[in-house]
This record gives structure tokens, sequence and C-alpha cells, in this order.
């Protein structure tokens, strides 16, 4: 199709194997040669889980590609016992990668004998800063859209005007919180987002393990916890993540508020990540490939309270850029270890440094707000994600 509208493509960059196809046609064009292809061919995994890679049987793959000389290329490229999309790609790219550090390492694992390199991801700046904060760059430090690394000159801006702009997005998304749900959530009460697709391994619910303990930590200073996000239809695990939300918000209605916001989309994550004190993610390691909605929440000031998995752990220094809820990435424990680990994090550091920090050490608070923004959103952006691809890829 690029061909017949008169593109001349340079370079066709594979993102996940459901494009790989496209390897199959450009072989045809060039002979059959699978060097040539190679030098066209840029391939980027999302996934670290071995079932998001497509796999098809080659009966089904013969039935829908006629051709047999194609089925014949996609066995002897795609794999032997059935037509694997990623291994496919894989063979027919000069360049491979994943989209963090730790997803490239596990990558390697999944797939042994192909060089992956790391691409870590970036949001798109501009997109996912709040209008508030916006107007504060443009004030600052000028052209910041075009030129993200600028907001490691976050300190230019004083901090009040920094905490006047979280707390306007604070008042859009309570607002929008008491609107759609009347539970009337206030402005001051520290509040805990969490939006995501709703399933398994993003583990929203592990913050609702212990009632017990978030009681304490709302006796300690006030909390308020704010959840979006959507289940796939088939996802019956996902869809009782849902429910398990509301059945807890039910049980601790006079005590913790709790919302639970319908139809995420890009809208509702724009007033998610910018409107929280802090963004908490809690996915089950090694599963999250890369995460980027902490990087959307560092642009607009929030916090990140975070698992040691997918981007955060480039991005995380503790007490300094945010905090970590369990084990280093190569501590060698147990996943029931693990789990234990994970929730004493959580909740002790709930108790005893972001409740009281938030409450009693402003300062502090302003510390975080600031190297959020300058070092992890000053870094963690598209800008920087798309000249890597430019000179490690596609030149
Ligand atoms: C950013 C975003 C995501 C991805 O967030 P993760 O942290 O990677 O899970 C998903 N959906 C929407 C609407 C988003 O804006």
């Amino acid at each position: 199709m690029l061909n017949a509208l008169g593109f001349k493509v340079r370079k066709y960059h594979m993102n996940e194997g459901h494009s790989s196809l496209l390897a199959l046609e450009l072989l045809k064009q060039n002979s059959l040669d699978p060097n040539k292809v190679k030098e066209l061919c840029i391939f980027t995994t999302h996934t670290p889980v071995e079932a998001g890679h497509d796999k098809f049987d080659y009966g089904l793959v013969g039935d829908l590609i006629q051709d047999k000389n194609d089925v014949e290329i996609l066995r002897k490229y795609g794999g032997q016992n059935y037509f694997d999309t990623s291994i496919f790609a894989m063979n027919l790219s000069n360049y491979i990668n994943g989209v963090t550090k730790r997803h490239s390492q596990i990558s390697s694992a999944l797939y042994p004998g192909y060089k992956i390199h790391a691409i870590t991801n970036g949001v798109h700046s501009y997109t996912w800063t709040s209008p508030y904060f916006r107007k504060l760059y443009d004030r600052y430090l000028p052209d910041w859209e075009n030129e993200p690394e600028l907001l490691i000159r976050v300190g230019e801006i004083p901090d009040t005007e920094l905490w006047e702009a979280h707390w306007n997005a604070k008042r859009n998304l309570i607002d929008e919180v008491n609107k759609k749900t009347g539970i009337g959530m206030d402005y001051d009460t520290l509040t805990i987002g969490f939006s995501r697709r709703m399933t398994s391994y993003k583990r929203p619910t592990l913050i609702l393990s212990d009632l017990e303990m978030l009681r304490n930590i709302n006796k300690r200073g006030k909390i308020q916890l704010i959840f979006a996000g959507k289940a796939h239809p088939n996802d019956e695990a996902g869809k009782q993540i849902i429910r398990d939300i509301y059945k807890v918000m039910k049980t601790l209605r006079d005590e913790i508020k709790i919302a639970f916001l319908e139809n995420y989309n890009m809208d509702l994550a724009a007033k998610m990540v910018s409107g929280v004190d802090v963004w908490l993610n809690t996915p089950n390691c090694p599963y999250e490939a890369s995460g980027t909605s902490g990087m959307k929440a560092a642009h607009n000031g929030v916090v990140n309270l975070s698992v040691l998995d997918g981007w955060w752990i480039e991005g995380w220094i503790e007490d300094v850029t945010g905090w970590s809820i369990g084990p280093k990435p190569d501590e060698k424990i147990s996943i029931e270890e693990t789990r234990l680990a994970e929730l004493k994090d959580l909740y002790y550091k709930l108790y005893y440094i972001v409740v009281p920090m938030y409450y009693e050490q402003q300062d502090e608070w302003f510390k975080l707000i600031n190297n959020s923004i300058g070092m992890i959103a000053s870094y963690f952006n598209s800008h920087r994600m798309m000249r890597y691809y430019v000179t490690e890829a596609y030149l």
C-alpha cells in the first residue's frame, strides 16, 4: 500500500509480531534474499510474557494464506512446528530491541540466540503535561515542548508555583471524581492514584490486600484512593478485579474514600496522572515491560511509588525521585517472599514515609516534585526515545 502511494520507505519498523507478515512481502519483493530484508527491518518487542507472542498452527496459517510457497517461507523463518510471529520478525530484522533495559534482558532469556538491544520508552511531553504545568513550563523554560531536556532546569520555577499548578490539576480531578461518583473527596487529603488496564499481572488490588494496614495508615494521616481502568471483555479475572475494588469501597465506606472511574481513556488518564499526589504501580515482576503512566505522572510533579520493574528500575533513586516497593530486580527470593516484601514495603513506606512527608515535611515533598520533573520527565520522554531509534536503529 505504501508503495502504491508512492512512498519510498527506507526502513520498516515492526512493533510486535502482529506486523511481521510485512517481512514476507519484502522477501517476495527482494528475490527471497533474507539479508536484503534484514537491512530494511527493525523489530521491537513490547511484552516479556511468553503468551503475549502470537503463535499459530500451520494448518490455520495454510487455510488463511492459500499460497503454498508463502507458507513454506513462513515456516523457514518463523519456526518449524508452529508459526511464531515474533521469531519470524526477529529472523528478518537487523536490529531488535525491547522497551526498557530490564525488558531486553527478559526477552533475551525468552528468545536465546538473538541480540536484543534496549531502547527505553518515553512519553510525549506536551501531550501528557496538564495545562497548568504547560503554562508554567512555557513561562520559565520556553520551548520545553520541543526540547523536554530543558525540564532539567525545573529549579528555575519557584516551589510555590509548582505547588499551585499541582493544586489546580488536583482540584480538576477531584471535582470530576465528585461529579461522577458523589463520593465527596476533598482537595487536602493525600490522594493515591492507580489507573491502568484492569488485568491480573498489573495487580490493581495489591494495596487493598490488608485493610487493617490501610486503616492504620489513614489514622496516621488521611488518604483517599482513585482507581480507573477497563478490563478486556474476555478477561474474567480482570473483571473480577473491578468487582473486588467495589467490594472494598463498600467495606471502607465510612473510613477511607475510594473511587473507581469508568470509561478509562486518554482524557481520563491525563486527568489522573496529573491530579493525584502519588502514582502507585504494583505489577507482578518481571511482566511490566516498560509501563508509561508513571512517566506521565512525573511530567506533572506527581510522585511515583512503584515496584522495581520496567522503566522504574531506570528512573528510581530512593527518596530522591520517589519510592520503591519490594525487592531489587536481581534479588533471588521466592515468589512468596517477594509478595511479603512488597506488602511490607508498600504499607511501611506509606505509614512512615509518604504520609508523614506529605502532611509534615512539605519542603521534602517539593524536592520530590522537582526531581520527578527534573530527573524523570527530562529523560523519560519520546523526544529522547526517538533520537535513540534514529541513531541506533534507523540510520
Ligand atoms: C498511558 C496509558 C496506558 C499505559 O499505561 P501503563 O502505565 O503502561 O499501564 C494505558 N491506557 C491509557 C489510556 C494510557 O493513557
